[in-house]
């Protein structure tokens, strides 16, 4: 439903929080971010209200972090849980993405990864993705690559965002049918489903293309398409009060 990213130099968890708080009007069903920190990937998920997420967090803090994504969702595969909740993680808890949307295929691609060894954890038709990206990445070695990789296997609609522990100033989006819109900001960069989220923070917006993957990093924003072409950016300035 709704999806905020973050790199940068304030904490991450803080401006993920507000992002999700901008979104909050779209309607929601549970909540939940996550933070690069210290080497490792720390993540937070609550059914219910953002609020119920924020009392987690008081009870068991995460750090702040200098990148981090978020997500609102509105349940299409597998009810209202915790465990449904996004972000969802790999079984190492080394990557973990949000995704909008529906993958089509995800019942075909969740037999061959439980075939291959991997336990997932939710009902999620987005679960898959973060196991998938963990294969590729133990083999490319790079988030954007790996998330290219997984795109090429997806059917459907998506906007997923993506972070790696062993990539801790790196976000990775990307989209099919569903909106992605990056802000780019002095040494820090924003992704989200809608400007609303990030617009308290920069007014220079990228709007994503159709099948274009982004990497985001402080100082750099790297478009390409699902092959890793190079992608022609449309950048754009908000002018609209929200
Ligand atoms: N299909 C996903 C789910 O049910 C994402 C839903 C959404 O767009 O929030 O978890």
């Amino acid at each position: 439903c709704g999806i905020v990213g973050y790199v940068g130099g304030q904490s991450a968890l803080d401006v993920v929080l507000a992002g999700l708080k901008r979104l909050e009007y779209r309607g929601y069903d549970s909540a939940g971010v996550a933070v690069l920190a210290d080497g490792g990937l720390a993540a937070a998920k609550k059914a219910g209200k953002l609020a119920n997420l924020e009392k987690e967090l008081a009870d068991r803090p995460l750090p702040a972090g200098a990148a981090g994504i978020g997500h609102t969702r509105w349940a299409t595969h597998g009810g209202p849980t915790d465990d449904n909740a996004h972000p969802h993680l790999d079984n190492a808890g080394r990557v973990c993405v949000v995704h909008n949307g529906i993958i089509e295929n995800f019942a075909r691609l969740r037999a061959e990864l439980t075939d291959r060894g991997h336990e997932l954890a939710s009902e999620t038709d987005t679960e898959v993705v973060a196991h998938l990206l963990a294969e590729a990445y133990s083999s490319c070695g790079e988030l954007a690559e790996a998330m290219r990789q997984v795109c090429r296997q997806l059917e459907g609609a998506f906007t997923l965002v993506a972070v790696h522990a062993d990539e801790p100033d790196v976000v990775v989006g990307a989209r099919r049918n569903s909106p992605l819109v990056v802000g780019v900001g002095d040494g820090e960069a924003f992704l989200a489903s809608d400007v609303a989220a990030f617009i308290a923070h920069t007014r220079e917006a990228i709007e994503l293309g159709q099948d274009q993957v982004v990497e985001l990093r402080r100082e750099s924003v790297t478009v390409t398409d699902f092959e890793g072409a190079p992608a022609e950016v449309r950048e754009y300035h908000v002018d609209w009060d929200a």
